[in-house]
């Protein structure tokens, strides 16, 4: 038999009422001849639900009691979405990750797949299961504790199941019914794109777009899972929702696609440091050993042999990059003169692969920002993106000016 792997986000397994309508989605898929994976999320609000009773119970707490914590939403909806199947007569069975196992490595809150073996599920639909209900976002590490794989999980676990098992689709049900040219919730004109690239995907998802978590794109791109978002509240239609697929198989593109907005953005600057070979690497060793997510970063021209130098991070990360910095300076590794942080920027950012042949983006940008009297704090491009900082108040602003300009909602 084929096999499809279906994922249903929180929103999609909210309530009882919730779970029944994504499992008549399962047991159409059954009837079209599919032994089916279906991963679920927690219940919306759930996951962050337990992630503040850690934080309450612990500050600084150990990540793999917080694992322990907030990988239980999912062991709820996994065991109601088996059952509900059960009561329609589909034969199912529930597999929290430990159970596939789910094997990850030790990266409690961020752990990566390692492997997942196919014969015990494998050997279920031989027996005639046709639905395996996977719990998202869980699995299990050498040490054999629970380990959880970073917010919005379930996607990667989706695509990880499709990967292993050769499925021949992989789709993500959501609140929305495919991937927008931006977030819907901020600009009301967004258009529906049909396809994507997974290149174009992959950014988009590191730059703020959460519809897909960023490991699972890059999982997808890697082992060729066909990957598709769709809506689980729209009637049911085998075409519908978004594509995300090799850039071949776009015939149109255009210079942007889509504009991605981070609201939880910081900007840091180290004012007066010694411009000398090796001041750099002083500076971003530590920030990464302490887990300092830095992003982009720039250096000003020197003058006397000092220079400033600016990089952003998560706005959540400046407590722990602020510490890393002050105990460099402690131990002697550098000096410098003051530490500024601007805690209240957002980044927006313009992604398309036809950037790669068309030249003018980043220079419209900027002029379709200054004309909306926005001021740039930062700015970083690659082939296919051009990222700026601006204050977090002018996110929606931004986006709804370059959506605009770019006639994205044309797409
Ligand atoms: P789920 O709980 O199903 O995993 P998420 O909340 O994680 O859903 O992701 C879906 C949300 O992603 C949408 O409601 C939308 O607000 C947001 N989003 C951000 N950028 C985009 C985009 N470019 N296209 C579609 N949705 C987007
Ligand atoms: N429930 C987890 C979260 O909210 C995983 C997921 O939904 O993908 O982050
Ligand atoms: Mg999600």
């Amino acid at each position: 038999m084929p096999i499809l792997v279906m994922k249903f986000g929180g929103t999609s397994v909210a309530t009882l009422d919730k779970i029944k309508r994504a499992a008549k989605r399962v047991g159409r898929e059954v009837a079209n001849g599919y032994d089916v994976i279906v991963v679920v999320s927690a219940m919306s609000g759930e996951t962050n639900k337990l992630v503040s009773y850690v934080n309450e119970t612990s500050p600084m707490y150990d990540a793999r009691e917080y694992d322990a914590v907030v990988s239980s939403g999912e062991n709820v909806t996994a065991g109601l979405m088996a059952l509900t199947l059960q009561e329609m007569d589909v034969p199912a069975r529930s597999w929290q990750g430990w159970q596939v196992p789910l094997k990850t490595n030790s990266s409690h809150g961020a752990a990566r797949i390692e492997e997942i073996p196919t014969d015990n599920i494998l050997a279920k639909f031989g027996e005639g299961m046709k639905v395996a209900v996977v719990a998202g976002f869980q699995g299990i590490s050498p040490e054999g504790r629970i380990t959880t794989l970073g917010r919005g999980g379930s996607d990667t676990t989706a695509v990880a199941f499709a990967a292993a098992f050769d499925a021949d689709r992989c789709d993500i049900y959501t609140d929305v019914d495919g991937v927008y040219t931006t977030d819907p919730r901020i600009e009301s004109k967004a258009s529906k794109l049909e396809k994507i690239a997974f290149e174009e995907m992959l950014e988009l998802a590191s730059l703020g777009a959460k519809v897909l978590q960023t490991r699972s794109v890059e999982l997808a791109m890697r082992y060729g899972v066909r990957l598709r978002v769709l809506s689980s509240f729209e009637e049911y239609d085998p075409n519908a929702g978004t594509l995300i697929c090799a850039e071949e198989d776009i015939v149109e593109n255009k210079p942007v696609s889509g504009i991605a907005a981070s609201r939880e953005e910081a900007k840091m600057t180290l004012l007066s440091v010694a411009d000398r070979p090796g001041i750099a690497a002083s500076i971003f060793g530590p920030l990464a050993e302490a887990g300092v997510n830095v992003d982009m970063i720039i250096q000003n021209i020197s003058e006397e042999g000092r220079t400033d130098m600016t990089f952003s991070c998560p706005v959540d990360q400046v407590n722990r990059a602020k510490a890393a910095l002050d105990a460099a300076r402690d131990r002697g590794e550098f000096n410098f003169g003051e530490l500024i942080s601007d805690t209240e920027v957002a980044k927006i950012s313009l992604v398309g692969i036809g950037m790669r042949s068309q030249s003018g983006v980043a220079a419209k940008m900027f002029k379709v920002l200054s004309d909306e009297g926005i001021n740039i704090k930062v700015i970083a491009t690659s082939e296919i993106k051009i990222s700026v900082l601006v204050d977090r108040k002018y996110t929606e602003l931004a986006v709804q000016a370059l959506h605009d300009a770019f006639e994205l909602d044309k797409s």
